[in-house]
């Protein structure tokens, strides 16, 4: 390519708002454009990456037996009635009317269409096992989308869906789209971590996330120091403490006037949160529930959802109120109405002598005891984890909480999509059965932020070469010098011939402007022709990543690339 013919606007500056590395670089560089908030125009140079990866993500589904297809963006509404998802998919999808007011939305995801698709043709289990994939643009309705092509209202990514007779099919589905998984990151250089992870809207078991540890992350994961322990900060689990001697109460009522939160209460009473019981409600259903968890620790919704049971929501103050006799802010676990359900974090059981809201007004407890005062229905691991908590899977480890992005997901569906949606087929002896599902996710435009996080420098980014936009850049630094030229267009060409990407920078510009923006926009090798190719007939090859040089004869120029470019 000749980047006096090229569209590569680059930019000297980024704008203020752009204040991740990524974001910054990919906008400097000409790679992307903004349109609106999360919403972005690849320009040639980020299509070129983009499609890179796609080659990568596409190579990688193909080898694990999946097949590619393209399906609508716009999804009826009715299709989304019958899986019931029109209503609770959260973030709500964005919605369209059509002249004639019917009503779509734009997929965040495919489950519905794929398999209303699959169920039409779906007839014996000689059909099955099948998995379908899509390189699709998704929409999310992010109420506040940054980090540039981190987080976005409108992205791109790769979605399959597995379709099996058995749990077995579904395990040997998911093992293959897994192993593609390891695969994709391992050519595009991106070191992930796998770590179990909440279905969340999707539904399903046996989540694993594909996660790159990065310090501009927005996800958390938490990783041992000493096994090989990895969650998100949804599931991570921490190893409570060892019970402790039982405590001496009495119970003593006392008055904690307009004292509602935990640091007014443990203020006023002169101890530490860690001797505070919060007492949380909830619905479940038609159930209440009293979440307890110590006072410095935060809830996981997530994980009191799993044990909880029934559809979980946090209770109204009203409902509070009318359950508890007090004002919100002062509910206890002891004396609570019958029917109340009581779950406690696992920590409570190594508590003792603590303080709860007493369900009055302006009063709390002290010296309260689990099994004196009051009885727990079920204990169960409801905190969240924290940094430097013990590991619960080994004896020895902390858990160091580690920023991180996600790449991908994969999920074992079952087969509620495939129930509510009818993908059903006839087995060996006639019966009708619903097909089982799994479902696999990249981040495909994700995955392009992603790789600048990883490859940058303070001179821009470094791209592994199975992502660079052109892998080799030649710049002639004076382009009037017509032997020059000569030396650079047959470089130029022999490059070619020999199937590698060059960018050949002929512009009339500054040698500073040439080799700023060949460090900006980070093709993996530059060659230079230029004083030291007028003087000595050399050409300068430079590796962007590490700076390796070299000074090589024309002749030996395009072998000595390939050399260069074999290792980066
Ligand atoms: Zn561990």
């Amino acid at each position: 390519m000749l980047a006096s013919r090229y569209y590569m606007p680059t930019l000297r500056e980024a704008p203020a708002d752009a204040e991740i590395p990524s974001h910054r670089l990919l906008l400097r560089g000409g790679f992307i454009r903004p349109l609106a908030a999360g919403i972005f125009t690849f320009l040639p140079l980020g299509l070129r990456v983009l499609s890179k990866v796609e080659r990568v993500v596409r190579e990688e589904m193909n080898r694990a037996g999946a097949h590619e297809v393209l399906m609508p963006v716009l999804h009826p509404k009715e299709l989304w009635e019958r899986s019931g998802r029109w209503d609770t998919f959260a973030p709500t999808p964005l919605r369209v009317q059509d002249r004639s007011e019917r009503w779509y939305c734009l997929g965040p995801t495919h489950e519905e269409v794929i398999t209303d698709l699959v169920a039409a043709d779906l007839g014996s289990y000689r059909d099955l096992p099948v998995t379908l994939y899509q390189i699709q643009v998704k929409f999310r309705d992010e109420i506040r989308p940054r980090g540039g092509l981190i987080r976005c209202k409108e992205f791109i990514m790769k979605d399959a869906y597995s379709f099996g007779r058995s749990r077995e099919d579904l395990d040997v589905a998911y093992d293959a789209m897994f192993d593609g998984y390891v695969r994709i990151f391992e050519r595009l250089g991106l070191p992930v971590v796998v770590v179990e992870a909440e279905a969340g809207s999707i539904g399903g078991t046996d989540t694993r996330e594909f996660m790159l540890l990065s310090e501009n992350g927005e996800d958390t994961v938490f990783m041992c120091d000493s096994c090989d322990y990895a969650s998100n900060a949804e599931c991570a689990t921490a190893r409570p403490p060892g019970a402790e001697e039982p405590g001496e109460g009495p119970r003593e009522l006392v008055a904690t006037p307009n004292a509602k939160t935990v640091e007014q209460v443990t203020g006023l009473l002169g101890v530490g949160a860690d001797r505070l019981v919060k007492t949380l409600v909830y619905r479940a259903g038609e159930r209440f529930v009293a979440a307890l968890v110590r006072g410095d620790r935060s809830l996981n919704e997530f994980k009191l959802a799993r044990v909880a049971r029934g559809d979980l929501r946090m209770a109204e103050d009203v409902e509070v109120q009318e359950l508890t006799g007090a004002r919100v802010g002062f509910a206890g676990p002891v004396g609570l109405p019958d029917g109340v359900t009581i779950i406690a974090d696992h920590e409570i059981a190594a508590m003792r002598d603590f303080v709860t809201g007493a369900n009055a007004d302006d009063a709390h407890f002290t010296g309260v005891n689990v099994g004196v005062d009051f009885e727990v229905d079920e204990w169960a691991d409801l905190r969240a984890a924290c940094h430097g908590d013990a590991c619960a899977q080994c004896e020895t480890g902390t858990l160091q909480a580690r920023r991180c992005i996600e790449l991908a997901h994969v999920f074992k569906l079952g087969t509620t999509y495939s129930e509510a949606l009818n993908a059903t087929f006839t087995d060996g002896e006639g019966r009708e059965q619903a097909a089982v599902m799994g479902c696999y996710g990249v981040g495909v435009s994700r995955i392009v932020a992603a790789l600048v996080e990883q490859y940058h420098d303070d001179a821009g980014i470094t791209w592994p070469r199975a992502a660079a936009p052109f892998e080799v850049a030649i710049l002639l630094l004076s382009p009037d010098d017509e032997e020059l030229r000569a030396i650079a267009d047959n470089l130029y060409a022999d490059l070619l011939a020999a199937g590698i990407e060059v960018l050949y920078d002929e512009r009339d510009a500054s040698p500073g402007v040439k080799f700023a923006e060949a460090d900006l926009i980070g093709y993996p090798v530059r060659a230079v022709i230029g004083r030291k190719t007028r003087e000595e007939g050399l050409i300068e090859l430079r590796r962007r990543a590490d700076g390796a040089e070299q000074l090589v004869e024309s002749a030996a120029a395009v072998a000595a690339v390939q050399a260069l470019l074999e290792q980066a």
